[in-house]
């Protein structure tokens, strides 16, 4: 396509390599100047990233170098059509390729990980009984609420994780309904794990290989939550051997509005379509009696009813390829050297206390929650950005019981996202987050 060409063009001859051999990634709208409390301006520095990221210069060049043909995705014999249509597959493909997908993998355009993850629920095979941390962000944690759910309590190292999964299969309830014992099931019927690739709290990365093999031991499938794993991590579906993948455009530099699941075509395609209409139906006709018969496609469309977001998908394509050429290499090493930064000066300040499941060592991306002692985490956050224009996330960051578990509070506790806590002195009932990725 020409024009996806043109634009790559343009921004692979402006983007010169660093001093390490890696091409850098330039992003949008890291340049604000915002207004302080105490006077003056400041340019604003955003570390928010594992909340959204920004969407990268080249993401925004190839959609510009796009717009002028845009169109209406598998609708007819138009040109405009045509080239929507081939640009919507090729970004199919890309990301597949991005993700390292079996051959025989289906991906399906959604809005956004939780959008996949509600798909994915939606799809389940009767009598799936659904095996989950507590310490999973809600998009994760909650769309299973109407199958058979475990919740399994939060692991305090990598190989306990392994081993409360491992524990929790080889006690599973037996099926309901004999005739479900199948082949894709075991011998309990069907069953699937949920898990994070890196915390969305702690930035710690969880050991998806070895729970996938442990899922897979015990006849049970996986699907991975890369909503933080992929923005800052190679990913390999073939090599971790996950069933399943699901992550966000916004999260991986493209803009808002588009997501991914990818992965196993079977139990995607026995299921009812997410939504029902235009594009996921391939033949209707009135019946004799006045009802309506369908025939469903078996492709990923069946999933994508109604005009697809063709701009989120290039988007999404635009962004893994501008990862892809440039490399993980440069990124990861300076998500690295920031979080250390951060850390080093944490060390000088008592007060300060990082939350961490697995251990101070434990691999993370650049992702890093904390508490002040002393101090309202809300408040904390509030003053960083108006007295000193750094932009972080404070609350309980869609992960309730995990924060609370951290905390050392009462998982089990109700409360809203992001609810004010007590007195300064008191315990900490948020906490703040700081994130980086490109641009930072
Ligand atoms: N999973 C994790 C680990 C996340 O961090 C997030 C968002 O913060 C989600 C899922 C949900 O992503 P989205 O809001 O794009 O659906």
């Amino acid at each position: 396509m020409s024009v996806a060409t043109s634009a790559a063009t343009t921004t692979a001859a402006s983007a010169a390599a660093d001093e390490s051999g890696c091409t850098p990634l330039p992003v949008l709208g890291r340049d604000v100047t915002v207004p302080l409390v105490t006077g003056g301006e400041v340019t604003y520095a955003a570390l928010d990233y594992a909340a959204s990221a920004p969407a990268l210069q080249r993401v925004w060049d190839d959609v510009a170098a796009y717009a002028p043909y845009y169109g209406s995705v598998h609708r007819g014999a138009g040109y405009l059509s045509q080239l929507s249509t081939d640009l919507f597959e090729n970004a199919r493909r890309t990301v597949e390729e991005f993700l390292d997908c079996r051959a025989d993998d289906q991906l399906v355009f959604t809005r956004s990980t939780t959008d996949s993850l509600n798909l994915l629920a939606a799809a389940l095979p009767a009598d799936c009984q659904v095996f989950v941390f507590e310490t999973e962000h809600h998009a994760s944690l909650l769309p299973w609420r109407d199958a058979r759910v475990t919740y399994l309590n939060a692991p305090r190292t990598p190989g306990e994780a392994v081993t409360t999964l491992e524990r929790a299969l080889a006690d599973r309830e037996p099926s309901p309904s004999s005739q479900l014992r199948s082949s894709r099931g075991g011998p309990n019927g069907p069953a699937l794990v949920c898990v994070t690739g890196a915390s969305n709290v702690t930035g710690e990365l969880w050991p998806v290989k070895e729970l996938a093999a442990a899922a897979h031991a015990h006849g049970a499938r996986i699907v991975l939550d890369a909503a933080q794993l992929a923005p800052h991590h190679p990913l390999s579906v073939r090599e971790l051997d996950v069933d399943w993948v699901a992550f966000s455009g916004h999260k991986l530099y493209a803009p808002f509005g588009s997501g991914v699941l990818a992965g196993r075509a079977d139990w995607l395609q026995e299921a009812e379509p997410y939504l029902a209409g235009g594009g996921a139906s391939k033949a209707v006709a009135r019946r004799t009696d006045g009802g309506v018969d369908v025939e469903w496609h078996t492709t990923a469309a069946r999933h994508e009813a109604g005009s697809p977001n063709v701009i989120g998908a290039y988007s999404i394509a635009s962004a893994c390829k501008a990862l892809t050429e440039a490399g993980f290499d440069s990124l990861v090493a300076r998500e690295r050297q920031l979080i250390d930064l951060v850390r080093d000066g944490f060390a000088e300040v008592p007060e300060v206390k990082v939350l961490s499941l697995f251990g101070d060592d434990a691999p993370r991306v650049g992702v890093l929650s904390f508490v002040v002692e002393g101090w309202n985490s809300s408040h904390f956050a509030a003053a960083l950005s108006a007295e000193y224009g750094i932009g972080v996330r404070d609350g309980l960051f869609c992960a309730h019981p995990l924060v609370r578990t951290l905390l050392g509070s009462d998982p089990q506790e109700q409360g809203e996202c992001g609810a004010p806590e007590g007195a300064p002195g008191e315990k900490s009932l948020n906490a703040i987050r700081v994130s980086f990725g490109a641009g930072t």
